[in-house]
């Protein structure tokens, strides 16, 4: 017998007995009527009230309904996000990682309150009322926009969680991997964006070559000219895109080969001293204490290319690039840092944060000007991590900028005076 009914059943037995009492006792119908109708409001009243605490949410945790066994060490344990909801629609369970994913979740919620999302909350209503499986996808504006899966179905009558039916509901956190194909679709269209314009451009020449400028050589020469410019525009972006991507396949191995980051520099220093005079800019090396790390050669001499490449490119004309060491900063302690400066126009901090991202630049037609691809930091970026470093980039508008790359030397390989300052540090 269902225990809702149970109160309807004594009031009907306590209303018979004082009719029967009533009527044997002699009494007319106007009091008998007027008793009755006193015991009927009565068990109303009762009813209502009865129905009101049902309605309010259960305080009850159910965890403990659940016999103890795999099956509940399993649901625990789960990593994805579970909760079982009732046909009223209040939480009676939520594993772990529900409880971890959405920290103020109480059992006895409702479960609209758990995500501000229509079509979440259809497809619960749906497996609650037609007993529909579903899976959603939905994005909730928590500190950020986050992305959700939800997948819903329905717990039959007579499970471990009471007679009536129940929704149970998977939440799967899918933020990250959105992030990651949107960096991906991002990084493909601007990386064909970049390959187009070149395209179109020697495209465009070879059209006029055959046509009216075929016979005449000036126009011919100045068209190749350009041509070539544009070729080698590609040719840089495909070389970068290529490093990118070999740099970002073995970015979890650490390199393990000893390397003389003063050697290096030298020897970067030295194949970009015949740009000084394009540039109109010196570069003053003034590393004096040599220092060694474990690295992978080539990758440290791309970083130090990078850098010092575009020192020369946007610092033209305005003072020397120079290239110094730098100890005891507390923000690197027992690192040492290299230092690459320029005097130009230097960078506003809004845009400091954003330069190591890919295709990020300040000035995008600057950058195509001094033959840049929006790569080269990127790569620095990425070979830093490899090696456990850190780049630290500082500017003032006006007055110049400073990259360094901070790396924890190998502590046989510094020299006494400089092992002495680290260990300040
Ligand atoms: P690019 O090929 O455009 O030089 P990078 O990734 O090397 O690409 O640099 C990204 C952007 O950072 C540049 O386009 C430029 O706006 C800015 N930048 C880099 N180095 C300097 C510098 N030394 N001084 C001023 N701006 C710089």
């Amino acid at each position: 017998m269902a225990q809702g009914r149970a109160p309807i059943i004594w009031a009907g037995a306590v209303m018979v007995i004082a009719a029967t009492v009533l009527v044997a006792s002699g009494r007319g119908p106007l009091p008998v009527f007027l008793v009755l109708t006193t015991l009927l409001i009565t068990f109303l009243l009762i009813r209502e009230s009865l129905q009101e605490v049902e309605a309010k949410p259960a305080e009850v945790d159910t965890k403990n309904a659940l016999p103890i066994g795999f099956g509940r060490a399993m649901l625990e344990r789960m990593p994805s996000a579970l909760f079982v909801i009732t046909r009223r629609g209040r939480v009676t369970y939520a594993n772990q990682a529900a409880l971890e994913l959405l920290s103020n979740l109480r059992i006895g919620d409702h479960f609209a309150n758990l995500f501000r999302a229509p079509d979440f909350v259809d497809a619960v209503n749906l497996a609650l009322m037609e007993g529909e499986s579903r899976q959603v996808s939905f994005t909730v504006l928590q500190d950020t926009k986050r992305y959700y899966e939800a997948r819903v179905g329905l717990l039959p009558e007579g499970s471990d969680f009471g007679d009536s039916v129940h929704a149970i509901v998977q939440i799967e956190d899918r933020t990250t991997d959105k992030r990651a194909e949107d960096m991906r679709s991002d990084f493909i269209a601007n990386a064909s964006h970049e390959l187009r314009t070149p395209l179109a451009s020697i495209l465009g020449y070879i059209e006029t070559l055959r046509g009216h400028a075929k016979d005449d050589p000036e126009a011919r020469e100045q068209f190749l000219e350009i041509m070539q410019k544009q070729a080698q525009r590609m040719q840089r972006l495909v070389e970068d895109l290529m490093s990118l991507s070999r740099i970002e396949m073995n970015e979890h191995v650490r390199p393990s080969t000893r390397c003389s980051i003063n050697e290096i520099v030298a020897d970067v220093v030295g194949s970009l001293r015949p740009l000084e005079d394009k540039h109109g800019v010196k570069i003053d090396l003034q590393i004096d204490q040599p220092f060694e790390v474990l690295g992978d050669r080539d990758q440290i001499s791309q970083v130090f290319t990078n850098l010092i490449d575009n020192a020369m490119k946007y610092g033209a004309g305005a003072g020397p690039v120079t290239i110094k060491l730098q100890k005891d900063n507390p923000r690197f302690p027992g690192r040492i840092g290299v230092a690459v400066s320029d005097n130009g126009a230097g960078i506003s901090r809004e845009h400091l944060h954003r330069l190591t991202e890919r295709f990020y630049r300040v000035s995008v037609a600057q950058s195509r000007n001094k033959g840049g691809t929006g790569l080269g930091l990127a790569i620095v970026k990425h070979i830093i991590n490899r090696h456990g470093g850190a780049l630290d980039i500082q500017s003032t508008l006006g007055k110049g900028s400073t990259f360094t790359v901070w790396l924890e030397p190998l502590p046989d390989s510094v020299t006494k005076n400089a092992s002495a300052q680290l260990e300040v540090s």
